[in-house]
């Protein structure tokens, strides 16, 4: 008698005189009388309807009983059970060849197809292994050292949710649903498989995540590469053929089945240590083969294994595109603004990219909100984790707020030392206006041409950009375009301050976009910043740094685009980017004007800063300095200002390139008879709808190409822009 490996239970290998071979098994405590009935079932169930299968044999005792039982040393009573010894070598023992993945494939086909009468009660057991319920294991992604592994696990499943529906509507049977190089035998001189092994993870899924399973397990094993692994899927469907729709899943359970081998090997880690050193190669190889998995991409390889397969992706126009913009205008009204001639609906992002329902990827150009990528997931993470604990707001003591607020202050000036927390830039911009009046006794507003600053009644007013002409009290000064020299903005702005006295009113505050966005997208040096802010603080007013378009890292030499400006600002107001999409503004100031403030009005925002608010904005911040996106907006801001000043020289259709960072304005000339704003709106379109790639335009005239991406814009998507830019210029001049 010799012992043989296993997990859970104890195997014994017992010959006989005569040559033949029994395992007795002593089963796992754990494992309940039903689980054993099943796993006792199903193997007399498939000697019945496929004998050729090299599955073991059940052999009864002498009372005629499928088990029996054994009194450990311990005192207590294992089940026992006697089944036929299996000749082979364990197929982890080496990387097999092609042939034998090609065995294993048709094996597995062989005995699902011999499963597929089979049902047992314990087929609804609850197994960490079951990749549907993966979910459920991610909280254990704490446990894991790496932040890339952790972000790639993070990834797998937020994917595998999206999916979790669609699995639910394939072909479902009993699946042994384990069979890794573990529990395969080989016999290495008819190089096919002479054993499956091990019955006890036997579940009632989807019959996809059979060869699933196995075409995963290959690869965290380091069995097979990547390319090698649809040999199983190939031979699988040949015998048993597979369905598009059972494809379409395959990456999303192949990734999924590698996030589970990370996690439950964490846990392990942390709560079972002998079980983790069982585990410890398969982890490491996991990691890297799902980096190598999520870098080939679920498209790629889809096609792939559609191809092994002899599968086709479900044909599918997409939604009606016509009965959803009717269904549209008569819910949210006719002007409700829509992007590009030929509406893109979006149903996903990840990064730069996003996806309409077809599964086809664009790259966002245009998106400052998903400021450190969509669906960033430790942004996902940190609020799916708050809204399930508390989401109260600040009229109670709560840390999160407070973390938030201190780590945000310490990226900015001492003078700005408190916040108030509002929901967009919009309240933002409004509540520092009701400070300024209330700071400086006067009435009036400076602000620039054509600039926006939000929705509110009052900031409306301060809001050119939405319509002329200006109520009296607010008086608009030129934009720094690039010829302006500073002794005319200096009297631009003393011109502006002696409008407002003739008409009764002194300057409370001098609102800035300091990317100047929807005044042209201007990058003026600091020197005219000092000038303007020097006449303005003569007349008495405070100084708005509205940082709801530029803030955050996003001029990359610097983290404000005050600070790019040179300027000193009373008041900082943010929105857009600081919570990723979570909706948030904040308003900071001197501590002392914001508690003058709350004692003569009170304050106070139901959702503003609310404990899943703060718990965004503090993962965005994370992100921001984890993964060094200011200076990733430097150099790739810099790369990009190269290229596209590159291509302006090449094209009478471009002009002045102006921005820094990850914002640009590349001003479009008129071509052939075509005005600037036609030639614009044409480049625009054609980028999104032929090379999709999605910009915007901006400024007063409305002709100037709009470059504003999330903050993980790498240089790769550079080069598709500009290339996509260059032909969409090249298409309208043809
Ligand atoms: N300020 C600036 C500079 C903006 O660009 C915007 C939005 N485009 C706002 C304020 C208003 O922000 P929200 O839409 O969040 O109200």
């Amino acid at each position: 008698m010799r012992a043989l490996s296993g997990e859970r239970d104890c195997n014994f290998h017992l010959s006989t005189p005569d040559g033949r071979g029994y395992v007795l098994k002593i089963i796992d405590r754990e494992a309940g009388p039903e689980t054993v009935d099943c796993q006792v079932g199903v193997l007399r169930h498939l000697a019945e309807q496929d004998p050729s299968l090299p599955v073991p044999r059940v052999f009864p005792s002498t009372l005629g009983e499928d088990t029996g039982h054994v009194i450990g040393v311990d005192g207590i009573q294992y089940t026992t059970c006697l089944i036929g010894f299996l000749p082979g070598r364990l197929l982890a023992a080496g990387p097999p060849p092609r042939t034998v993945l090609e065995n294993v494939g048709d094996t597995l086909a062989r005995l699902d197809r011999a499963l597929q009468g089979f049902f047992h009660p314990a087929l609804g057991q609850h197994l960490a292994w079951d990749v549907r319920r993966l979910p459920e294991l991610a909280e254990h992604v704490r446990y894991i050292e790496s932040s890339s592994v952790r972000d790639d696990i993070e990834t797998v499943v937020g994917s595998l949710r999206g999916h979790l529906a669609a699995l639910g509507a394939l072909r479902s049977q009993a699946i042994h649903g384990d069979c890794h190089g573990q529990n395969l035998l080989v016999d290495p001189a008819q190089g096919a498989v002479s054993g499956i092994l091990d019955f006890g993870d036997m579940i009632h899924a989807p019959r996809i995540l059979e060869p699933a399973v196995t075409m995963s397990e290959l690869l965290t094993e380091g069995l097979a590469p990547l390319a090698a692994v649809s040999a199983v899927l190939e031979a699988y469907a040949l015998r048993q053929p597979l369905e598009g729709a059972e494809i379409e899943v395959l990456y999303d359970l192949i990734a999924a089945r590698h996030a589970a081998t990370l996690l439950v090997h964490a846990w392990r880690g942390r709560h079972d240590p002998v079980g983790a050193r069982v585990l410890d190669h398969s982890a490491v190889t996991a990691a890297r083969s799902l980096r190598t998995l999520l870098a080939a991409g679920r498209a790629s390889l889809t096609r792939e294994w559609h191809a092994a397969a002899g599968t086709r992706s479900e044909v599918w126009a997409g939604p009606d595109a016509s009965a959803d913009l009717a269904r549209r205008h008569r819910l949210l009204g006719k002007g409700s603004e829509l992007f590009y001639d030929k509406p893109l609906h979006l149903v996903r992002g990840a990064g730069v990219w996003l996806f309409d329902p077809l599964g086809n990827a664009y790259l966002d150009v245009y998106n400052n909100v998903p400021h450190v990528g969509h669906a960033h997931p430790a942004v996902v993470r940190a609020v799916q984790r708050q809204a399930a604990i508390l989401a109260t707001h600040t009229r109670y003591l709560h840390s999160g707020i407070l973390d938030y607020a201190e780590r945000l202050l310490a990226k900015l000036p001492a003078r700005l030392n408190a916040c108030l927390f509002v929901n967009s830039g919009s309240e933002a911009n409004d509540v520092a206006w009701r400070m300024a009046q209330f700071a400086t006794g006067h009435l009036g507003a400076l602000v620039m041409r054509n600039a926006y600053h939000g929705i509110t009644h009052a900031v409306a007013a301060l809001t050119p950009g939405v319509g002329e002409p200006l109520e009296p009290h607010v008086v608009a000064i030129a934009a720094p375009h690039s010829g302006l020299q500073i002794a005319a903005a200096r009297d631009d702005v003393d011109a502006a301050i002696r409008i407002l006295a003739e008409r009764g009113f002194e300057p409370a505050a001098f609102y800035l976009d300091t990317a100047l966005t929807s005044s042209g997208v201007y990058d003026p040096a600091p020197a005219w910043g000092a000038a303007v802010s020097d006449r303005v603080r003569a007349a008495g007013c405070l100084i708005v740094a509205d940082e709801v378009q530029y803030g955050m890292g996003r001029p990359g030499s610097h983290f404000w685009g005050f600070e790019r400006r040179g300027l000193d600002p009373d008041i900082v107001t943010l929105g857009k980017p600081v919570a990723n999409g979570y909706p948030m503004g904040v308003v900071v100031a001197n501590r002392d004007l914001i508690e003058a403030f709350q004692a003569r009005f009170g304050f106070f925002s139901t959702f503003g800063g609310s404990a899943v608010a703060a718990a965004a904005g503090l993962a965005v911040l994370e992100v921001l300095e984890r993964e060094e996106l200011q200076a990733n907006a430097a150099s790739t801001g810099d790369y990009f200002r190269q290229q596209l000043e590159a291509l302006a020289a090449r094209h009478d259709a471009l002009g002045e390139l102006r921005g820094a960072g990850l914002l640009y304005g590349l001003q479009v000339n008129g071509v052939g008879g075509l005005p600037a704003r036609q030639c614009a709106k044409r480049i625009i379109n054609l980028l999104a709808s032929e090379a999709r790639v999605l910009i915007g335009y901006e400024g007063p005239d409305a002709d100037i190409l709009k470059l504003r991406p999330p903050m993980v814009f790498g240089r790769e998507h550079v080069e598709r822009v500009v290339e996509a830019v260059d032909a969409a210029v090249r298409a309208i001049v043809a």
